[in-house]
């Protein structure tokens, strides 16, 4: 897993195969992949990938799976422009440019032997995948493990057999809430916003670490609450979200200050950024 590949050029795609495409929810599809090289991806939770196609441009996507899960990785992708678009028209057999995996991940060492809160909300749960089937395939490496998740109906809830999994499961308490059930879904789950979820949780500051991943104003809200319960900056982690070109810190669209998103992030301890402007 550290034997990081060497590439050949930063901003020069290496070859990919899609091997399967499954439907996630109306607009989300999950792409496994492999490179066509045979080399593995490299990567660590929390990292991504730029994936392009030719003709329709290039857009920085997490990487959905564990690396423990061997030389194959996934990819959850939300159909919104112009890649995107044209990627939910691919099938098994196709090819994809990548390059990465890019920047920081979830800092592995930080979190062990600690108690986690892990915490998305619609599209995060992608990036959260990869942490949690880690946890899952390193079960002496954590405490106790906390899933919420929010999404936005239950017919856009991602990962549903892995989520009723990770329900059943003795290793994770997971729990889940839509922030509306529009009638005739059929859904026996809590309804209301994520934030919802966190003032019933018992935890211990001095031993929990809490990792948000999804949209802004999720986690404002999140951090917000979680700053109530008393946790503190230092054992807050956040996924920002940004507007990526490069993802390798040469254009500077993702900057925060002095800070590329891109390469110093995406993953940040809430300390780091919580006072430079513009961050949250
Ligand atoms: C670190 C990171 C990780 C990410 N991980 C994921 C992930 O795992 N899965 C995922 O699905 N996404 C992920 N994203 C988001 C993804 O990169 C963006 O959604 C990306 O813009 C998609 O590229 P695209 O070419 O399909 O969309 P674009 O064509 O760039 O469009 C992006 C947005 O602009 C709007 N838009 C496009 N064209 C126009 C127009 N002419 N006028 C008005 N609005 C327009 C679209 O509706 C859309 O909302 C991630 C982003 C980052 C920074």
């Amino acid at each position: 897993m550290s034997d990081v590949p060497c590439h050949k050029s930063l901003y020069l795609p290496s070859e990919c195969e899609i091997i399967a495409v499954t439907d996630l929810t109306p607009g989300e599809k999950l792409f496994r992949v492999r490179r066509t090289d045979g080399a593995p991806l490299g990567h660590l939770p929390g990292q991504f990938v730029q994936v392009s196609l030719l003709g329709w441009g290039e857009a920085p996507i997490s990487v959905a799976s564990s690396p423990t899960r061997g030389g194959v990785f996934e990819l959850g992708v939300r159909r919104v422009g112009s890649l995107t678009c044209a990627m939910h028209l691919l099938s098994a057999g196709d090819t994809l440019g990548i390059r990465g995996p890019f920047g920081r991940p979830f800092d592995l060492p930080r979190l062990h032997g600690q108690d986690l809160l892990l915490i998305s909300g619609g599209c995060g749960l992608a990036p959260m995948r990869s942490l949690i089937q880690y946890c899952e395939d390193r079960p002496n490496e954590f405490g106790r493990i906390s899933i919420l998740y929010g999404a936005k109906s239950p017919a856009y809830t991602l990962f549903k057999d892995e989520l009723a999994a990770w329900e059943a499961s003795a290793r994770f308490a997971c729990t889940l809430t839509v922030d509306s059930s529009p009638g005739g879904e059929c859904y026996g789950g809590s309804v209301g916003l994520i934030t919802s979820l966190i003032p019933p949780l018992t935890f211990v500051p001095d031993n929990t670490v809490a990792v948000i991943v999804g949209p802004p104003a999720m986690y404002r809200a999140v951090i917000a609450e979680l700053k109530r319960k008393g946790l503190p900056s230092d054992r807050i982690v956040v996924s920002l979200e940004r507007q990526m070109r490069c993802g390798v810190g040469k254009c500077g669209h993702c900057t925060i200050e002095h800070l590329y998103c891109c390469q110093d992030g995406p993953v940040f301890r809430l300390d780091e950024i919580e006072n430079l402007r513009g961050a949250l």
